[in-house]
């Protein structure tokens, strides 16, 4: 028999969705289960009575993820989940989560106990009586994490903040308590190539910040390579700025009038000493370095290209094999 949930549903009080990515978390999923109750238990008891939902969302788990969250429909009611048909990345996760979120409230978050669960108490009071449509959380220490990602990830907010209309804000985590309105807004960005660092703040509204230090993970490891945050960093310039587009015409413009001012000096040389033969490491250094700048803008316009064709072809986000 179905154990109802602690916490009475009733139909009348508004509902907090519990939106939960997991890829590979099957050491995971016991321990944030009970710790997310914890706090539901407290929220409901110490500032307002309300329903919730679980929606966990496995990513193509090859580890027993699905097992345990097929134990946890069994067990309680107000647990969901989808299982996508192979790793889809935690954007389409988040995407279906929110896709099949039901409630009022809606919170995105970890299933690594990352984001610690017990700020939820206070994102919860900013969005439900503060005015506020959205409750997101920074990371201000990146404590326990190698320097040289903690190095490239402020260059990357650096160059974002600058080259982007966006306010994309330096350290800003996925762990977010959003109201109906702001994550219906949310759902009505329809692109393929999907990065929540821009689309939340992209859609406006009002944003309450918390911040938090860095926690380091329980149990299993981190999914992101460095190599995976470099292309994912490439990713969301080339989603959030046009700009890179723009360093072809400055290029040509420098390379212009570098190449007016050579032609001077060349014809100069011609009318003083004649014979202009000599210069043949000059000669092969602008080929050199012509070719370069050349290959690397046609490689940006390429990115831009690529995401254009992922765009048209217009394919699922994910596929899934199971909910429930
Ligand atoms: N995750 C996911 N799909 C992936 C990678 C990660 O759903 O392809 C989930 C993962 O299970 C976790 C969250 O996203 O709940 C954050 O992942 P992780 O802890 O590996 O990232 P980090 O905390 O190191 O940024
Ligand atoms: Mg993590």
């Amino acid at each position: 028999m179905k154990k109802e949930n602690i916490l009475l549903t009733h139909s009348s009080l508004p509902t907090l969705s519990i939106v939960v990515p997991c890829f590979n978390e099957e050491e995971m999923l016991s321990l944030f289960y009970t710790e997310m109750m914890k706090v539901m238990l407290l929220l409901s008891e110490s500032v307002k009575d309300f329903n919730f939902e679980f929606i966990f969302v496995d990513d193509g788990s090859i580890d027993a993820s699905l097992d345990v969250l097929r134990n946890f429909t069994e067990q309680d009611n107000s647990v969901h989940y989808v299982s996508f048909s192979r790793n889809f990345g935690k954007e389409a996760a988040i995407l279906a989560g929110l896709q099949k979120s039901q409630g009022q409230y809606i919170v995105v978050l970890d299933a690594d106990l990352q984001n610690p669960p017990s700020m939820i108490v206070q994102m919860f009071k900013a969005v439900v009586f503060g005015g506020y449509d959205c409750a997101g959380t920074r990371r201000v220490t990146r404590k326990g994490e190698p320097y040289i990602r903690s190095f490239f990830a402020r260059l990357f907010y650096k160059i974002m903040v600058k080259i982007s209309d966006v306010q994309i804000v330096d350290g800003a985590c996925d762990f977010r308590l959003m109201s109906r309105k702001y994550v219906d807004a949310v759902l009505l960005l329809s692109e393929r190539n999907r990065f929540s660092k821009g689309i939340f703040p992209w859609v406006g509204f009002k944003t309450k910040w918390f911040e938090y230090e860095n926690i380091e993970r329980v149990a299993g490891v981190t999914k992101w390579s460095f190599l995976k945050l470099f292309f994912y960093s490439l990713d969301g310039i080339i989603a959030f700025s046009s700009k890179p587009l723009a360093l072809a015409s400055i290029f040509g413009m420098i390379l212009f009038l570098g190449t007016l001012l050579f032609m001077g000096i060349v014809v100069i040389r011609k009318i003083i000493y004649g014979d202009s033969v000599t210069g043949w490491a000059s000669i092969v250094c602008i080929i050199l370095f012509c070719s370069s700048v050349q290959l690397f803008t046609t490689g940006i316009l390429g990115q831009y290209l690529a995401k254009t064709y992922t765009e048209v072809k217009r394919r699922p986000y994910y596929v899934i094999k199971e909910e429930k």
